[in-house]
């Protein structure tokens, strides 16, 4: 999701700061949530701090899964310099062996390898529902194949929502019927959305078969 800030926010938002020296932390003044991590809100939607100043300071978004770490291992500080762009399962990795594995103390499941929260698992939840296999979801955030399913499936995280997976579908689906889903999808008669509903599959199903990844056929 893409967050638009205006002057005003930007001044609104360094208003809060406690800006320092280039090396030391930049301590947000603004409201905290229990792990120290600022917020702030724009347009009545509220954002962790210490990503709204990677973004002000980057002139970039924040890519969907990407997550910004901290070098300073400070969870309110918001000093640019201490700010990079990582992977779920780098920053997971980074606070095992910093010993934080406490840092979200959700309920949910830690399979030993990497540490699922509610960010976490919205964000697994939109690769599905954008049409990345479980083996992808897997692989990008670091955990288990079997827990991406319980994740999907909403068997675990019950209580986060998002986008809920059921249970493949594909034995509804055949290579007739693919070559067909890919026809009508090439010439635009049906939209993803028209075509899960006419075949009664997943929309991931359909991405499968689009990306060929399913009843492959030769390009
Ligand atoms: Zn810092």
């Amino acid at each position: 999701m893409n967050i638009i800030l205006s002057g005003k926010d930007i001044k609104r938002f360094w208003d809060k700061v406690e800006k320092n020296d280039k090396d030391k932390c930049w301590e947000w003044l603004a409201s905290k949530d229990k792990d120290g991590y600022g917020y702030f809100s724009v347009k009545g939607k509220t954002y962790k701090a210490h990503r709204i100043s990677y973004i002000i300071n980057s002139g970039n978004q924040i890519p969907i899964g990407m997550v910004i770490m901290h070098s300073c291992d400070t969870t309110s500080c918001i000093n640019p310099e201490h700010l990079s762009l990582g992977t779920v399962a780098k920053n997971n990795r980074d606070i095992i062996l910093k010993n934080r594995q406490n840092w979200n103390p959700a309920i949910g499941t830690n399979n030993g390898k990497s540490i699922l929260n509610e960010y976490i698992v919205l964000e697994m939840r939109n690769f599905y529902k954008n049409g990345k296999t479980f083996k992808e979801i897997s692989e990008h955030f670091d955990v288990k194949i079997p827990t991406v399913r319980a994740v999907i499936y909403h068997h675990s995280w019950r209580h986060v929502g998002g986008y809920k997976g059921v249970a493949s579908q594909t034995h509804k689906l055949n290579m007739n019927i693919a070559k067909k889903i890919r026809h009508q999808y090439q010439n635009k008669i049906s939209t993803i959305k028209e075509l899960a509903k006419k075949y009664k599959v997943n929309v991931s199903n359909i991405y499968a078969i689009l990306s060929n990844r399913i009843y492959k056929e030769k390009l």
